[in-house]
């Protein structure tokens, strides 16, 4: 079979080296003669797999001693309930960026728990940008942010300086450049955009942070129990955590910097073309680009449907964009080449001649 172009915003492509590993291991797991799905996650051989997966982490983003990293079920979305219960103290204020759906789906669930001050939103356009002129409240709980808007495509580059600990959902950039971790006192992401398959979510959070936790949380939900327990408070996800354990190892084996240039390449060569291609217009404004989702529109909505079947015949995949918006979506996550933007390119310049 031909190569297939994966642009799937999530769960989405993986390195091959990783999807390698994963084959072998199903079959015969670290020599074990077992497979990875049927093996204690208290083995030996599996605790050095979650021990790999931490260390990687904390190397590629250059942690101190001062940050945990666990491995936790629930998805992003667990998340958003479990920071409020955990952060969120009696007659405090949290303060959220809402920026998109998942940032949205953050603010929501922060208000069973506390109040929640919205400091700014970009709902007014559809969320096609991103606010800039707010102000984090220094007597606030935390302050939430959502770097990178999946659905939306809109990317933050820069970080304010946080008077109160700074908390960011990194589901869909985190590993694609370089950024300093020591401002964020933690960061969440989702494994099954940029990182690994579903089934687990990355935390890293700051010991200074995790020791103002409200410590009457249920068992599952509370974040000290789990570093406590090295993830291993109950079963984790054996497969999952494998999986981002050898896509870590492919992500330091390129290093951020690399993977910066990689991605940047990409967007810019997808970018160019929207903007100069006279079918297709970008959604979201220029300054706050996505390198990790590109979203864009035919300028006539009715070539849309013949754009999406000659992105089939090309082995094009995953291009639609997210039911709650339309048009198109391009998903350049690390693992993405740069032949599969080519690919695209070259199908929206067929698609210009063929409709011009
Ligand atoms: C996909 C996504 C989520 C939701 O992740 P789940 O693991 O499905 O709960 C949250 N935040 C962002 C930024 C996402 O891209």
């Amino acid at each position: 079979m031909s190569k297939v172009h994966n642009f799937s915003a999530g769960p989405a492509i993986l390195p091959q080296a990783a999807i390698n590993a994963s084959i072998e291991a199903l079959q015969n797991f670290s020599g074990t003669g077992l497979s990875l799905l049927e093996i204690s996650h208290r083995s030996k051989e599996y605790e050095a797999v979650v021990d790999e997966a931490v260390q990687l982490v904390k190397e590629i983003l250059n942690l101190g001693n001062d940050y945990d990293v666990i491995f936790l079920q629930g998805g992003a979305s667990l998340q958003f309930d479990m920071i409020p219960m955990n952060f969120l103290g009696e007659g405090k204020t949290a303060a959220y960026l809402n920026t998109g759906v998942w940032a949205g789906r953050a603010v929501k669930e922060a208000k069973m728990f506390g109040e929640v001050n919205v400091l700014a939103s970009s709902e007014d356009k559809n969320f096609s940008y991103l606010p800039k002129d707010f102000t984090i409240p220094a007597d606030a709980a935390y302050f939430h942010c959502t770097s990178n808007n999946t659905i939306y495509g809109t990317e933050m580059f820069e970080f304010p300086n946080s008077p109160v600990p700074m908390i960011c959902d990194m589901s869909s950039d985190i590993f694609s450049r370089p950024f300093d971790a020591s401002k964020f006192d933690m960061i969440y992401a989702g494994a099954q955009k940029n990182m690994g398959p579903a089934g687990t979510t990355l935390v890293i959070i700051k010991k200074s942070l995790l020791e103002k936790a409200n410590a009457k949380v249920p068992t599952m939900l509370n974040y000290k129990i789990h570093v406590d327990n090295g993830s291993m408070y109950n079963t984790p996800s054996v497969f999952a955590i494998f999986v981002c354990m050898h896509t870590l190892r492919w992500i330091k084996s390129m290093g951020l910097e690399a993977m910066e240039i990689r991605n940047k390449a990409k967007a810019d060569l997808l970018y160019a073309e929207i903007d100069r291609n006279p079918l297709f217009v970008g959604t979201v404004a220029a300054e706050d680009r996505s390198r990790m989702n590109v979203n864009f529109v035919l300028n006539d909505k009715s070539l849309e449907e013949a754009f999406l079947k000659l992105c089939k015949e090309r082995n094009l995949s995953g291009l639609k964009g997210h039911r709650s918006v339309g048009g198109l979506r391009a998903s350049l996550y690390n693992a993405l080449e740069l032949e599969s933007v080519q690919a695209l390119v070259t199908a929206m310049q067929d698609f210009e001649k063929a409709n011009s």
